[in-house]
C-alpha cells in the first residue's frame, strides 16, 4: 500500500497535493536506455511506454522551466542521469536495481524505516500460524462514486470523492483512494495471487486502515473495467471518471472474512502503525483485465517483509 501513517498525513493516502511531488517522482523511465529503446527489439507496449515516459519528463522539464533559474536538461540527458534525488528532494525509486526495494532506505533519510523497521509489510501468511477466531465483519459502506484515476509512475490509482467508509474496531475510516499491485505483494500459504487491490482508509485520528483485496483470474471484474476504460496510459496524467460509472462494491468479495495484523506502508517512507485486513477471498479479473495492468506494470511488488513475531489474526 502507498500511504503514510504514523504522522497522520498520507503521502499518497492523501488524494490532493501530492500530484506534484509524484509527478517528479516518476520522470525516470522503467528502461535506463529510452532514447535507445525501439532500436533495441522492445515489444511495442515497451516502446509505447518509453515515448509516454519520454513526453511526461519533457512535461516536467517545461514545468521546472516556469517555476526555477536552473537550466533544464533534455529529457534524454535526464533519462540517462538517473539522479537519486531531484530538486526538492524528493527522492526516486522504483522496483529494481540501485533505486528499488533493497535499495530504497539509501534513498533518503527519511525512508530508513523501510530497512529498520521491525513492522513492514507486505508479510506472508500461513494459516498454521494464524491466531483463529470469531472477529467482527467490516462493515464496508461503499456506494456509487466519482473519482480520478492518476497514473503515479508507480501504480494506477483511483482518488475516490468523499462518501465511503468502513467500520471496524469501533471506528469509522474514510476511504480515500485504491490502487493495484502486480504481482500481489500478499502471500497466502505460500501463494502469490496476479494482483492485488489496496484499499486506504483514513479514521478522523488518523489511524490508516488498509483493506487488500487479492486478484485471480476468472470472470471479468465490472468496477476494474471502469477503471481500465479511463486508464491514464501517460506518467502523471489523471482521467477524471463520469459521474456514477464508478460502483465499489463490486470491488469486494461476498465472503469478507480476513487477516488482520499490523504492518507499514508498503512504499516508501515505509511508515508503520498500518492496520491491514487482507480479505481471504480472492476477487476475479479477465486475464485481458491482469494482461492490460502487467503491461504498464510488469513488477510493482515489494518482496514480503520479516513478521518478526507479530500476530497475525484469521477471522473464522
Ligand atoms: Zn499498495
Amino acid at each position: 500500500m502507498d500511504t503514510n501513517a504514523g504522522k497522520p498525513v498520507a503521502e499518497k493516502a492523501a488524494p490532493q497535493p501530492t500530484a506534484k511531488p509524484t509527478a517528479k517522482t516518476v520522470v525516470k523511465p522503467p528502461m535506463p536506455s529510452a532514447p535507445k529503446a525501439p532500436d533495441e527489439g522492445l515489444d511495442k507496449v515497451a516502446v509505447k511506454l518509453v515515448e509516454a515516459m519520454a513526453r511526461a519528463a519533457a512535461k516536467q522539464e517545461k514545468r521546472e522551466a516556469g517555476t526555477s533559474t536552473k537550466k533544464p536538461a533534455a529529457p534524454t540527458a535526464r533519462s540517462s542521469t538517473h539522479s537519486k534525488t531531484d530538486d526538492h528532494g524528493t527522492a526516486h525509486w522504483s522496483y529494481e536495481g540501485d533505486t528499488g526495494p533493497a535499495n530504497w532506505a539509501k534513498l533518503k533519510p527519511e525512508f530508513n524505516v523501510c530497512a529498520i523497521g521491525q513492522r513492514q509489510s507486505p508479510i506472508a501468511i500461513d494459516d498454521s500460524a494464524t491466531l483463529q477466531g470469531p472477529a467482527e465483519p467490516i462493515g464496508f459502506n461503499y456506494r456509487p462514486s466519482e473519482g480520478t484515476v492518476v497514473n503515479n509512475g508507480h501504480t494506477i490509482q483511483v482518488d475516490v470523492a468523499p462518501g465511503n467508509s468502513i467500520a471496524v474496531r469501533s471506528g469509522n475510516f474514510d476511504l480515500l483512494q485504491f490502487h493495484f499491485h502486480h504481482p500481489s505483494e500478499e502471500q497466502v500459504n505460500g501463494q502469490r495471487f496476479p494482483m492485488v487491490a489496496h484499499l486506504v482508509h483514513k479514521s478522523a485520528e488518523g489511524q490508516l486502515a488498509v483493506v487488500a483485496v487479492l486478484l485471480t483470474t476468472g470472470e471479468a471484474n465490472t468496477a476494474i473495467d471502469t477503471v481500465w476504460k479511463y486508464l491514464p496510459v501517460d506518467t502523471g496524467d489523471r482521467v477524471k471518471l463520469p459521474p456514477g460509472v464508478l460502483n465499489l462494491p463490486d470491488l469486494l468479495p461476498k465472503d469478507q472474512r480476513y487477516y488482520q495484523f499490523m504492518g507499514s506502508l508498503t512504499t516508501p517512507p515505509c511508515t508503520e502503525g498500518v492496520l491491514w485486513m487482507v480479505l481471504k477471498t480472492p476477487v476475479t479479473l479477465s486475464p485481458a483485465q491482469i494482461r492490460l495492468f502487467g503491461q504498464l506494470f510488469p513488477n510493482n511488488a515489494r518482496p514480503v517483509q520479516e513478521v518478526n513475531g507479530r500476530p497475525v489474526r484469521e477471522a473464522l
